[in-house]
């Protein structure tokens, strides 16, 4: 995969985080204070033009430079959270012109580790990483057993949506959505929810290539 698919992902998710824009705020006003949806919406607009302005050359370049607008861009948990992901994966790619799947594995897994060390959520307390932790693992157990390039995409989207959906009988114990303790029961997480989104762009946009 060269810097086209990855200016292709940037591009898709931008466009259905547009989309989806006033779902996600919806589940933000059920356990937050319903402005994830605008958040990410503002993120991603600026982060299309930076991106067509400054042209990067290689996959990791864009990636951070996604990282780097979405922190100066977006407020709220959600901005530095994602900022830091898309940096991190960015940085694990390096300079490459080209990344193969192991590489996007690993990325992926930088990109966990970051919103880890930052945000300390584990699997379980109802955040985005309850879509992204089982995302990244269906993705390398897919790799790692051969699967073809579409099946562990398919592998990798499919596992955050329910990862996403599986929040919904959480509890939250981080973020704005822990203030209401049980209460917070029974509505999916808006951050799960776009990164279902997000790597489902992915997914199209790795796959559209082929
Ligand atoms: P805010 O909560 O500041 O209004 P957003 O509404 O944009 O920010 O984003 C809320 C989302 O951020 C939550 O649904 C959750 O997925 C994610 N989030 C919040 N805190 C954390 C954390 N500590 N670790 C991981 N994700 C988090
Ligand atoms: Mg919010």
């Amino acid at each position: 995969m060269h810097a086209d698919v990855f200016q292709a992902w940037i591009t898709a998710a931008a466009r259905v985080i547009g989309e989806q824009r006033d779902h996600l705020t919806q589940l933000d006003a059920a356990i937050g204070d319903a402005d994830h949806g605008i958040n990410l919406d503002r993120g991603f607009t600026a982060v299309l033009s930076a991106v067509e302005t400054a042209a990067p050359a290689t996959p990791g370049a864009i990636l951070r430079l996604t990282g780097s607008t979405l922190i100066s861009k977006v407020g709220g948990a959600s901005g530095p959270l994602y900022g830091v992901a898309f940096r991190r994966a960015g940085q694990a790619l390096g300079d490459v012109a080209e990344v193969d799947l192991p590489g996007l594995a690993a990325a992926l897994k930088a990109a966990l580790t970051g919103v880890q060390q930052l945000g300390a959520a584990r699997e379980g307390d109802k955040t985005m990483v309850d879509a992204l932790a089982p995302a990244t693992e269906a993705f390398s157990k897919a790799i790692s057993e051969g699967a073809s390039r579409a099946d562990a995409l398919s592998a990798l989207a499919a596992a955050a949506r329910s990862g996403a959906a599986a929040t919904v009988s959480m509890q939250a114990l981080k973020g704005r959505a822990s203030y209401l303790g049980p209460r917070s029961v029974g509505h999916e997480d808006p951050g799960a929810a776009s990164t279902a989104l997000i790597l489902g762009a992915l997914r199209d946009a790795a796959l559209a290539g082929q």
